[in-house]
């Protein structure tokens, strides 16, 4: 233990002077030359892990680094971060990496550059110090590009090496609180557009049919379905309808944002949406509703408790109380954990993500890395006891 938390305290300078290099680079899902930049930087440590490192290649996204070291053993585990951030090209330039008063700042630092940095300075202080871990466990690291609109190149590819996987960590941040987490909700998005009948809203009001009034009457509906004692939430988040005041509005659009505690909710709020797609307020107007779950639900499972004990237990080393718990946010953890047992969160803690406030608790860096490393010299010892 103390050669690897050595290890560790004597990378910290290098660490964040790494990270910097990294958030300095924007990397926006839309910004393909941004993200392929970063995934040059990432190949490049990948490599020097003793990595062979593949790329997928993307057209609309930047590509996904998909590098795997095999082990001597029959163990494999499954490493997931995302390059891309939802700042777009030129933010860095304006507002580049800085550290004031303890807090690093730069767009991504938390989501999730500072967890990708993390993890490669696990790996190296498990490599360097030479842990059982190293040389035993097969690993594959995915650094994919488009986490951002929810992974729609890239899942698949998650998803096949989560099947081949023993467990799988997820490097998003902590939670606010230092939390890893445990359970994730399930993430969807509905499509509605409502049709009506314009009219002349002076000469013939009568005979119009507002698309506006209705959608207005289903949003209230929709709304309605949030229940915060199970934690099944919907926003109507955008909404777009008619053309100019003085016409009835023909047609009105919105989307909508789901957040599922379990598949059973998800079921649930889906049939209601379809009721309410289906039936009408104002007479005579019609609606089409689209989309679904996009993210599963991330659901505890007796393995994946176990290995966030381990996670909980190497923390306890360092002198620190580590939980576990459920967050409304969806990442790759929803999709690996279909298939293996995962534990998410596992990046350095701060706040404000996707904001211009976005920050890291410096020292979180280093020590949310001593916990994984820590956790992982114990993880072919804590995956031998799940399979009893
Ligand atoms: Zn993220």
């Amino acid at each position: 233990m103390k050669k690897l938390t050595e290890y560790i305290d004597g990378r910290e300078a290098e660490m964040l002077a790494f990270l910097e290099k990294v958030v300095n680079i924007d990397s926006g899902t839309h910004d393909k030359a941004g993200v392929d930049a970063v995934g040059e930087l990432l190949s490049g440590r990948l490599r020097q892990l003793g990595f062979q490192v593949e790329r997928s290649p993307q057209t609309q996204y930047g590509d996904h680094l998909v590098a795997r070291k095999l082990g001597k053993g029959s163990r494999r585990i499954l490493f997931v971060g995302h390059m891309d951030t939802v700042f777009p090209a030129g933010t860095a330039a304006r507002r580049p990496f800085r550290i004031e008063g303890g807090r690093a700042y730069g767009p991504g630092v938390l989501d999730m550059k500072g967890g990708d940095v993390s993890l490669l300075y696990a790996l190296e202080a498990l490599k360097e110090t030479g842990s059982r871990f190293y040389g035993e466990v097969s690993m594959t690291v995915i650094f994919n590009s488009d986490e951002e609109v929810l992974s729609p190149t890239s899942k698949t590819i998650i998803e096949a090496e989560a099947k081949r996987a023993d467990s799988a960590c997820v490097f998003e941040p902590a939670r606010p609180g230092g939390e890893y987490v445990a359970r994730r909700k399930g993430v969807g998005k509905y499509y509605l557009t409502v049709h009506g009948r314009a009219a002349h809203a002076g000469a013939q009001p009568e005979a119009g049919r507002s698309a506006v009034g209705e959608l207005a009457h289903k949003i209230i509906a929709i709304h309605g379905l949030t229940d915060f004692g199970t934690g099944t939430t919907l926003n109507v988040g955008l909404v777009k309808g008619g053309e100019r005041s003085n016409v009835v509005a023909e047609t009105a659009y919105a989307e909508i944002d789901l957040r599922v505690p379990d598949i059973g909710e998800a079921a649930r709020v889906d049939a209601r949406m379809r009721e309410i797609a289906g039936s009408s307020t104002v007479p005579d107007t019609t609606a089409e509703l689209s989309g679904g779950l996009d993210f599963p639900p991330m659901v505890e499972t007796p393995a994946s408790r176990k290995l966030l004990e381990a996670v909980q237990a190497a923390g306890r080393q360092l002198g620190l109380d580590l939980k576990g718990i459920l967050t409304g946010g969806g990442s790759d953890g929803n999709h690996t954990s279909q298939h293996t047992p995962t534990v998410d969160g596992m990046g350095p803690k701060g706040s404000e993500t996707h904001s211009d406030r976005e920050f890291i608790e410096v020292a979180t860096l280093a020590e949310r890395t001593k916990v994984t490393a820590l956790f992982l010299d114990l993880w072919p010892t804590v995956i031998e006891t799940l399979d009893r």
